[in-house]
């Protein structure tokens, strides 16, 4: 029973319309979605289902299933039982989404700045995080931002590469984010790359183009272990 991922394809799809396969307890399940669950350090979207009667059902959280293919629409206590094979039309919570896409989008860039590994990332709206195993010495927040943003400026178009499982062993440097391992499924990874600056393996959603992110700031430095130095980010505006 899996879920189109509408998402991998086409970040930028706000609506769908799609079936329920399954509704249960923890959430709801449908035949395609533009809901991302929570995965990769990004927070999993938000929304609602609109019913064939126009009922609008909220969504409050996308979690993933018991695999990576299965998609778990949690709903807002209280929320009526859906019934199997009704369709229902799919609207996320775009301005939030956008969001969470320009600051994924960011730490991709941030990674670039700072050239050491990456040992974890959350990405909520309000805020994204990075950590580094590095020394905190080494972490200026003027720097960061400046570089940062400098990157930002150069508008570059992101693009989605597909490689096999096998090409990615091959090239285990690809990998930077020690914490979490690469999306992989069918043999195939995904991966992010930002002509000239940035390739590396990873499920989530991005801007089209790294300007759409705007301008990043830094909001605070601080360490969380011997290992985990975190470097804090929200956009400027
Ligand atoms: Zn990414």
């Amino acid at each position: 029973m899996a879920t189109e991922l509408l998402f991998r394809g086409d970040a930028y799809l706000k609506s769908a319309s799609a079936h329920v396969l399954a509704s249960g307890e923890r959430g709801v399940e449908l035949d395609r979605t533009v809901f991302y669950p929570l995965g990769g350090g990004q927070a999993g979207d938000a929304g609602v289902l609109l019913r064939a009667g126009g009922e609008r059902v909220t969504v409050s959280d996308t979690r993933k299933g018991e695999s990576a293919e299965r998609v778990l629409h949690v709903l807002a206590p209280g929320s009526p039982a859906l019934e199997p094979g009704e369709p229902v039309t799919l609207e996320i919570d775009w301005e939030r989404r956008y969001r969470l896409m320009r600051l994924h989008t960011a730490l991709h860039l941030m990674s670039c700045v700072i050239t050491a590994p990456v040992t974890g990332g959350n990405i909520v709206p309000e805020k994204a995080r990075l950590d580094f195993d590095i020394d905190l010495s080494q972490l200026s927040a003027e720097h960061i931002e400046r570089e940062t943003n400098a990157l930002i400026a150069s508008a570059i178009a992101t693009e989605t590469v597909w490689i096999t499982d096998a090409e990615l062993d091959a090239q285990p440097d690809l990998v930077k984010t020690m914490s979490v391992q690469p999306p992989r499924g069918a043999g195939r990874v995904r991966l992010l790359k930002i002509p000239g600056i940035d390739l590396q393996p990873c499920g989530g959603t991005h801007v089209a183009n790294i300007a759409e992110i705007g301008a990043i700031r830094v909001l605070r430095i601080r360490s969380e272990g011997k290992h985990n130095k975190r470097v804090e980010i929200a956009l400027a505006s």
